[in-house]
C-alpha cells in the first residue's frame, strides 16, 4: 500500500470535517474522492499529505505524512496560484529546481500538452492550459504518488481527456493517484476504487462497477408518448411485460429494462397502437449511485442490496 489511513477525524471548532475515515491505496492505482461541497474532501487531501493536523493514523509511503520525502509526492492543491509573469518553461524550471532531481521540462510540457505554449506567460494562458501547467508542476519530481485536488476543473473536454490519457500512461508506469473530481464520468473512468465522502463519512468505497451494481438502480427507459396519447392507457398496455412503470405526464419510465426487453416495451406500445415522440435509455452509472446516497439524509444511506455491503456501511 502506498497509502494507508486508520480512522482519520478533523474538527474546525465545532465543524467535524473528518469522522472517522480509513482508506487504502494500492500503487499503481487510482482512488477517486467523491462528494458534495463541504464533505471534507479538502481537508482529507491535507491530511493525507502532511498539510494539516489530525487525529488518527496514516502511513504515506510507510510514514507518517509529515516525515514522507517530499520528493516522492506531486501534489496539485485546489486553489494554487503560480507567479504569474513566468512563462509555462519558466515555471516548471523554477518548481523543478526544488528537487535533487527534477524531470526534463519540456517531457513535462509534453506530457501535459503545452509544448507549443512553452514560452507563454502564466497569465496569458487559458483557464484550462493554467490548470494543466499546476499538473505539470506536480510532475516535475517524478512523484511515486500524485495527489490532485480537482485537476480538472475549468479543463474543456478534450483537455480532460488529454489529461486521462496522461494518468493512464503513468498508472501503467506505477505512479499511484489520489485525485477528488466532482465529474461523475472522470471517476467512473479513472479509478480503481472511488470513495464517496459525504458529511466527513466514507459512506461508501469500492470499485466504480460494484458501487453501480449495489446503489446505482436499474436502468430505465423513458417515452414520451404523442400528445393525443392518453397515458394512463399506454402505461397498462406495458404493465403485463412485469416491469415497474411510472407516468409523469407524457412521460412513461419503465424500470429495469435490459436492452433486449427494449423490443418487448415497444411491440406492446405498437400493439395498443400508442405513438411515442422520443424515448431514451440509461444504464445506471456512478452518477445514480452519487444521487442515491447524497439526496437521502447520509447518516442513514439506503439499504444495500446486499448483506456484504452492509457490513462495509457499518464499518465505513
Ligand atoms: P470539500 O473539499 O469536500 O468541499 P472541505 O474539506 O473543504 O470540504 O470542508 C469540510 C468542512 O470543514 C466544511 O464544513 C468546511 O466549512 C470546514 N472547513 C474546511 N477548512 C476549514 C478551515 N480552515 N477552518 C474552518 N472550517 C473549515
Amino acid at each position: 500500500m502506498v497509502l494507508n489511513a486508520e480512522n482519520v477525524r478533523r474538527e474546525y471548532g465545532d465543524t467535524v470535517a473528518l469522522d472517522g475515515v480509513s482508506l487504502s491505496v494500492e500503487q499503481g492505482s487510482v482512488f477517486a474522492l467523491i462528494g458534495p461541497n463541504g464533505a471534507g474532501k479538502t481537508t482529507l487531501i491535507r491530511s493525507l499529505t502532511g498539510t494539516t493536523e489530525y487525529e488518527g493514523e496514516i502511513e504515506l509511503l510507510g510514514e507518517p505524512p509529515k516525515r514522507t520525502d517530499t520528493q516522492r509526492i506531486g501534489l496539485l492543491p485546489q486553489s494554487f496560484d503560480p507567479p504569474e509573469r513566468l512563462t509555462a518553461r519558466e515555471l516548471l524550471e523554477y518548481y523543478g529546481g526544488l528537487y535533487d532531481d527534477a524531470r526534463s521540462v519540456a517531457d513535462v510540457l509534453a506530457d501535459v500538452g503545452l509544448g507549443d505554449k512553452a514560452d507563454t506567460w502564466y497569465e496569458s494562458l487559458s483557464g484550462g492550459q493554467q490548470r494543466r501547467v499546476c499538473v505539470g508542476i506536480a510532475l516535475v519530481n517524478d512523484p511515486e504518488l500524485l495527489v490532485l485536488d480537482e485537476p480538472t476543473t475549468g479543463i474543456d473536454p478534450a483537455g480532460r481527456r488529454d489529461l486521462w490519457r496522461l494518468l493512464d500512461r503513468l498508472t501503467a508506469d506505477g505512479t499511484s493517484v489520489v485525485l477528488t473530481t466532482h465529474y461523475m464520468d472522470e471517476a467512473e473512468y479513472l479509478a480503481d476504487r472511488v470513495g464517496l465522502l459525504a458529511d466527513g463519512s466514507l459512506v461508501a468505497t469500492g470499485p466504480p462497477q460494484q458501487l453501480i451494481e449495489e446503489y446505482g438502480g436499474r436502468s430505465r427507459l423513458e417515452v414520451e408518448v404523442a400528445e393525443d396519447v392518453d397515458a394512463a392507457a399506454a402505461q397498462r398496455a406495458i404493465e403485463p411485460i412485469g416491469t415497474g412503470v411510472d407516468t409523469t405526464g407524457r412521460t412513461l419510465t419503465i424500470q429495469g429494462v435490459t436492452p433486449r426487453a427494449i423490443g418487448d416495451v415497444l411491440d406492446a406500445l405498437d400493439h395498443a397502437g400508442v405513438e411515442y415522440d422520443a424515448l431514451s435509455w440509461r444504464q445506471p452509472d456512478l452518477e445514480s449511485v452519487y444521487l442515491a446516497l447524497t439526496e437521502t439524509d447520509t447518516d442513514d444511506p439506503p439499504a444495500p442490496d446486499t448483506g456484504e455491503r452492509a457490513e462495509v456501511l457499518q464499518s465505513g
